[in-house]
């Protein structure tokens, strides 16, 4: 199946997502269900986590942010987005201590699907049940986007990675909001292409700078993919290209801006100086 496909299903694009792994096996769909409730779980407890501690990471250059937002007044007294963002903060802070998370897809983006996805169904006082669906709908985007392009920064850069993740929480959010198939998939859509061209520059090599606000940034980015299929706006390259050009630039990208640390913010003259710090 392809995003093109999964645009047509006639209902929610989850059920297709669920027909094509288990056909009619009812007890395949409810065991993958019940996956999803654990993985539910550790995401919320990776939250948690990460809203309580301000303990740095290792190298000192992130671990406290996630609980200062949290804690902080709400200048733009908008509580959805302080949600969002404290929430993806957590669970990058949670993995740059070495927490316990849940890659999605991967452990440098494993804070955009729950900040999406978990921030907004509290903020609107969702039940779990509404969130399963939905994250098996991620899960299916994932998959699809990972047979065009390796979902890792050191393939196609952080499009690949946090494009990824992006597109797999607006689909997300947009089902979990209502949406139908053809939404979902173009929330999708609209996701990964905001992000093309975005770079892996890891300073250090560690997964903290820029990955835990990069997680904030475009947590909520999903979250306006989702707002925008919702209400109608669709995207005008059709989904299944708009993962081609992704790969396509991933492609394109010098081995610099590839996860080595040797390019964007890792090389600057501060990134530099912790990477040399590091290796002492
Ligand atoms: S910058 Fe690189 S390491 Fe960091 S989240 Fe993006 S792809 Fe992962």
């Amino acid at each position: 199946m392809t995003l093109n496909d999964l645009q047509d299903f006639a209902g929610v694009a989850s059920e297709a997502v669920l027909a094509e792994e288990f056909g009619d096996d009812t007890a395949g769909r409810q065991q993958l269900l019940e996956q999803m409730r654990g993985r539910l779980k550790e995401m919320r407890d990776s939250i948690r986590r990460g809203l309580e501690s301000d303990e740095p990471s290792r190298t000192g250059m992130v671990g406290w942010n996630a609980k200062t937002l949290w804690e902080a007044d709400d200048p733009l007294q908008s509580p959805l987005l302080k949600r969002v963002q404290a929430y993806a903060m957590a669970v990058n802070e949670e993995n740059a201590r070495m927490g316990r998370i849940v890659a999605a897809p991967t452990a440098g983006s494993a804070g955009t699907l729950p900040g999406a996805l978990i921030g907004v169904a509290d903020e609107l006082e969702l039940p779990d049940e509404r969130l399963l669906g939905p994250l098996v709908l991620s899960a299916g985007i994932g998959k699809i986007i990972g047979k065009t392009m390796f979902i890792a920064g050191s393939t196609g850069g952080c499009q690949a990675e946090i494009g990824s993740s992006a597109a797999m929480a607006a689909a997300a959010v947009c089902e979990m909001l209502g949406g139908n198939a053809r939404q979902a998939v173009h929330a999708a859509a609209q996701a990964l292409m905001n992000t093309i061209g975005l770079v892996c520059d890891p300073v250090g090599g560690y997964v903290e700078v820029p990955c835990v606000s990069r997680n904030a940034f475009y947590s909520v980015h999903a979250v306006s993919a989702a707002q925008l299929a919702l209400t109608g706006v669709e995207s005008f390259i059709p989904p299944d290209e708009v993962v081609s050009a992704m790969a396509s630039v991933g492609r394109l990208l010098p081995p610099e801006l590839r996860e080595t640390g040797e390019g964007g913010v890792a090389d600057t003259p501060t990134g530099r100086a912790v990477a040399l710090k590091m290796s002492r």
